[in-house]
């Protein structure tokens, strides 16, 4: 459920034709629904309000200070995985004591950093790490608050790249060795150890693998009970799915009645870190189209938004829907949607069936708000688009346009190469 809906035969985002949009921010462009962001994060909210709950949303899937500010004020927390995702939460002014700090490679200084900032809890991934976080917690005279992250080895059913929970995936602690990190843990001098974490993938679309990661954490949870372990948290990470094509992944009020039923019981804190499901229906990404050609095999669109802008098409072969911002009746071609970049694996869509466009006419590249902006670069020296959120009917640019200047930034020539000048 969003609020990017045809009035007429304009494409409108909540009360704002998004022709007005590109007329005055240009294209390419993010742009974000405020009242499908609040209404998402309620129904995740809202869900579990039967449980003490904390909602970590998982910062990466969007990063914008505006989108984090909108969360933390809505009582939310974050799951971080870098500094510099820490810096943006401090930022934002989200509250370090509703952050966890997940990650398989965490350095010294982002430790000290999240230490310093007193965050919730580091979900640990690895007996290294375990000792690391002890040392220097030591170091700083501070106590590091942790739940191990485990991997519980349950098929998530969803793209390889972002399965994350099998055993032959980095991340996390195999649940078979878990109970002896949990024993090493204990030992530590610095560390406190309050909960079970895990994170099986992304874009899951089925309800069955997160129960049995449940089961499978639950069971834990006793057995380290029963060894005299404080647990207090139990953190059942992201990856709930949403529909781009014609996904049928579980309501979260189902995902949140089916975890109810089993973890009541337990009294436990139940920790989330949604991130897709929050933010990914939330936006479109504005595209112009510049040019149609058609190839000795193919017929291409070609538009002024590429895999710099949204990299999911070329990364994981994903599906994107895309609508025309002005429906017309013309004829269906099947075509490729391709942006500028320099590269075959360019494309937004590949053999999708469109109505006819003309250059100049703009198109919305649907769910885009996951995943999209956050892993954006400048790829082709391509100045990243600008993102605007839509609140009624307000306009309002969160993060300009770049500009060539902001391309360079940083950048420096070595007084060795300046002293000479360039041949002509
Ligand atoms: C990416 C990630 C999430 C969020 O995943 P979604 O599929 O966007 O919900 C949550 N926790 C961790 C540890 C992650 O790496």
């Amino acid at each position: 459920m969003h609020y990017f809906e045809y009035q007429g035969e304009d494409l409108y985002c909540e009360e704002v034709p998004l022709a007005r949009v590109a007329e005055k921010v240009g294209t390419p462009c993010y742009v974000y629904s405020h009242r499908t962001l609040v209404r998402h994060f309620r129904v995740f909210d809202n869900a579990f309000a039967d449980l003490p709950h904390l909602i970590c949303y998982s910062v990466k899937a969007n990063s914008n200070l505006a989108i984090l500010r909108l969360f933390f004020q809505m009582g939310g927390g974050a799951d971080i995985l870098s500094g510099g995702e820490l810096f943006r939460v401090l930022k934002a002014g989200g509250n370090p004591g509703k952050v966890v700090c997940s990650g398989v490679g965490k350095t010294e200084q982002e430790i000290m950093f999240a230490l310093r900032t007193g965050i919730l809890m580091f979900n640990v991934e690895s007996s290294q790490e375990l000792e690391l976080i002890d040392r220097i917690a030591g170091q700083m005279g501070k106590r590091a608050s942790i739940s191990l992250r485990v991997n519980p080895d349950v098929d998530p059913k969803t793209h390889p790249y972002i399965s994350t929970g099998l055993k032959t995936n980095k991340f996390g602690i195999d649940i078979r060795d878990s109970l002896d990190e949990y024993r090493r843990a204990r030992r530590l001098a610095n560390i406190d150890v309050i909960g079970v974490d895990c994170h099986i993938g992304s874009q899951i679309t089925e309800i069955g693998p997160f129960m049995e990661t449940l089961s499978r954490l639950s069971a834990l949870v006793e057995q380290l009970r029963s060894e005299g372990f404080d647990i207090r948290f139990l953190d059942m990470g992201g990856g709930l799915g949403i529909t781009y094509l014609d996904e049928t992944p579980p309501q979260p009020q189902e995902y949140a009645r089916a975890i109810i039923d089993r973890v009541s019981s337990l009294g436990l804190t139940m920790i989330f870190e949604p991130g897709r499901v929050i933010v990914g229906n939330s936006a479109i990404l504005l595209t112009k189209v510049l040019f149609t050609k058609k190839g000795v095999s193919k017929r291409f669109v070609v538009v002024d938004a590429g895999m710099n802008d949204l990299v999911r098409p070329s990364l994981y072969d994903s599906y994107h829907h895309i609508q025309p911002v002005r429906r017309v009746s013309r004829h269906k071609d099947i075509v490729d949607v391709v942006g500028p970049v320099c590269e075959s694996g360019d494309f937004l869509a590949r053999d999708r069936q469109l109505p006819e466009v003309r250059p100049g006419e703009l198109l919305a590249v649907m769910s885009a708000g996951a995943y999209g902006f956050s892993m954006s670069s400048n790829y082709n020296s391509r100045p990243r688009p600008a993102e605007v959120m839509i609140r009624g009917e307000e306009i309002h640019i969160i993060r300009p346009r770049e500009e060539y200047e902001d391309l360079v930034r940083g950048e420096h020539i070595p007084d060795f190469l300046v002293a000479e000048d360039p041949e002509y």
